[in-house]
């Protein structure tokens, strides 16, 4: 199965892909966590993109598009991947649509863990202290959430027709949400 996780940032998605990478033996493409490791290594790709996630800006298309573009075409990860993070624009959508294709691939299920800007402020200042993210401190958040209401709500449109496409309440408990999410699929 390949399954996209949407949602603002705190919704929960790193969590829950992690459980899912677990039940599935999937792989997890997580572009924060690529983004970041770049930024670790000085690349020059790291040079480029980090005060964009300092400022709490999303890093441009051009730069994530090419980041995954091995991940997904790569044949053990064929039918195992879980997106975190990815796509969080329509530009980002489209790519990942034919990237997918030309690999004989489909995207199975989309969950969309809704949560409103309240929660997640409170969840990011914990994450905050336990995880201390340069881009997690009160203004940054609110920043990269009105940029997910801006870039990443199209997406939204773009995925709600589809209909392996399912909301969540992503304000529940963890547990909570690993259940419904597990009605959803089939193994
Ligand atoms: P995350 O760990 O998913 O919350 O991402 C942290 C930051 O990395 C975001 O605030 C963006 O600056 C950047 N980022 C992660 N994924 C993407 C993406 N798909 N497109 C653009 N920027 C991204």
């Amino acid at each position: 199965m390949n399954i996209i996780l949407f949602g603002p940032p705190g919704a929960g998605k790193g969590t829950q892909s992690k459980y899912l990478v677990n039940k599935l033996n999937a792989f997890q493409i997580s572009t924060g966590d690529i983004l970041r490791e770049e930024i670790k290594k000085h690349s020059d790709i790291g040079k480029i993109i980090v005060n964009d996630i300092n400022d709490g800006k999303f890093v441009n298309d051009e730069i994530v598009n090419k980041l995954i573009e091995k991940l997904v075409s790569d044949p053990q990860k064929k039918n195992k991947l879980i997106f975190d993070g990815y796509p969080r624009s329509l530009r980002q959508a489209k790519n990942l649509d034919s990237l997918l294709k030309n690999s004989d691939q489909k995207i199975d299920l989309i969950l969309f863990l809704n949560v409103d800007k309240d929660t997640i402020i409170k969840r990011i200042e914990k994450r905050k202290i336990i995880e201390n993210r340069s881009d997690d401190d009160s203004s940054t958040i609110l920043k990269r959430y009105d940029t997910y209401m801006k870039t990443t709500q199209p997406v939204l449109n773009f995925y709600s027709e589809n209909p392996y496409f399912k909301e969540i309440d992503g304000s529940l408990e963890i547990e909570e949400i690993t259940r419904k999410i597990d009605t959803f699929i089939n193994v």
